[in-house]
């Protein structure tokens, strides 16, 4: 087991940089997932803490060990691919032997031992006969994550590992992997940019976007205080509603509100609204903090229904406030809602959020507002405040 440090960390490829000056430690035994868009530099990240990319400015240490200028192999990682990476000629045993038995760090004895102990916590012991091709799409990850096990490394290393198997499976094997990991306690780094894997694997995720780091957070916190809008946006399924507001104060007894063109919501009291009064501010609740209700509230506003999807146990309402696009969902499956009908939509407000246009970060969360309840863009105001 290990840490792992990314210390300024940049790569280029001629004129694409990757990735650009990433810090972060990651913890000894924690599991990590990389997530973000398609390009975001998730697998590059990976494949430098491997070993099998060079960094092009900065630092990588692994345990105690300054690991920038080591080959992969000198690492003590080992690295689960999407595609499997088996040899289709080989037993599924020979697939996992095939690393150790070359290397000639150990002999056939312990091999076999290391071999049959992989096998069963990945309950692929009957299997060890067959190749690949008589094997399916989820047995093969396993074979794949068996090679990883036998080498005992001190850090796993997983591109998309489960991103070519069905959707059941996937959950199945996501399962699988944590029990592997609580077993194991070995530092796991997971790239996906699924963000419900990240969310249900992840011991503290890293989100990127254009080969940066957007946040590093478990995940809940992530979920709960996004440090700006695309987190917000990128966590979460369906995404978050953003709205553009103005943020006012004393149009109601003093009063915080967002001002919409076609509707005003308070914002519960915290101190970082008052550097916002004035200011245009997007404005962010999520599908499920924003419920149908009968008649209009303090905390509501209309939405004009174009769709609505029947999940079984909910149901989610597509609509539209001005030129907005909005998801909201009803807990009651059985109502019903015309397109064209307008809904009274009641925001919970210890969930509201707001982030600046231009930049994208977070201004305010309101949970906890009144409770004195830390939050980052609280601290962000506070040591503003105490800047100027
Ligand atoms: P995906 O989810 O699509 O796999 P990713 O987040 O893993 O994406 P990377 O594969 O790390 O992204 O790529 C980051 C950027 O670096 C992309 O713009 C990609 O085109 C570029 N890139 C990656 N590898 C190379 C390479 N060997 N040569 C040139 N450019 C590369």
């Amino acid at each position: 087991m290990a840490r792992i440090e990314l210390q300024d960390v940049t790569k280029r490829f001629d004129d694409v940089t990757a990735v650009e000056g990433l810090t972060i430690e990651l913890r000894d035994g924690e599991f990590v997932v990389l997530v973000g868009p398609s390009g975001c530099g998730k697998s590059t990240t990976l494949r430098l803490i491997s070993g099998l990319e060079t960094v092009s400015a900065g630092r990588v240490r692994i345990g105690d060990r300054d690991v920038t200028d080591l080959d992969a192999a000198q690492r003590g990682v080992s690295m689960v691919f999407q595609d499997y990476a088996l040899f289709p000629h080989m037993t599924a045993r020979r697939n996992i032997t095939f690393g150790i038995t070359s290397s000639n760090d150990f002999d056939g004895d312990e091999i076999d031992r290391r071999v049959d102990e992989a096998a069963r916590t990945l309950d692929i012991e009957d299997l060890l006969d067959r190749k690949p091709s008589e094997l399916s799409g989820g047995e093969q990850q396993r074979v794949a994550i068996g090679r990883t096990l036998v080498r005992d490394p001190d850090v796993f290393l997983m591109d998309e590992p489960l991103s070519n198997l069905d959707a059941k499976l996937r959950v199945q094997m996501r399962a699988e992997l944590q029990e592997l990991h609580r077993e194991l306690g070995t530092t796991t780094v997971y790239v996906t940019h699924d963000q419900e894997e990240a969310m249900t694997l992840a011991d503290r995720v890293v989100v990127m976007a254009g080969g940066e780091i957007m946040q590093v957070d478990p995940p809940q916190r992530l979920y709960d205080y996004p440090d700006n809008q695309f987190v917000a946006e990128f966590i979460g399924s369906p995404s978050m509603n953003v709205v553009p507001v103005a943020v006012e104060r004393g149009r109601r007894d003093g009063e915080y509100v967002a001002v919409h063109r076609d509707f005003e919501v308070p914002l519960p009291a915290k101190p970082s609204l008052e550097p916002v009064v004035g200011e245009p501010a997007n404005f962010g609740v999520r599908p499920e903090d924003a419920t149908p209700v009968d008649a209009p509230t303090e905390y509501s506003f209309d939405i004009e229904v174009s769709v609505t999807e029947n999940l079984g146990d909910e149901l989610l309402i597509l609509g539209s406030v001005g030129d907005r696009d909005v998801r909201v969902r009803s807990e009651n499956p059985r109502e019903e809602f015309e397109p064209g009908e307008t809904v009274h939509v009641e925001c919970d407000p210890d969930r509201l959020h707001l982030f600046d246009p231009e930049t994208g970060e977070a201004l305010y969360h309101s949970e906890g507002a009144g409770e004195g309840v830390a939050d980052p863009a609280e601290a962000a105001a506070a040591s503003r405040g105490s800047e100027s």
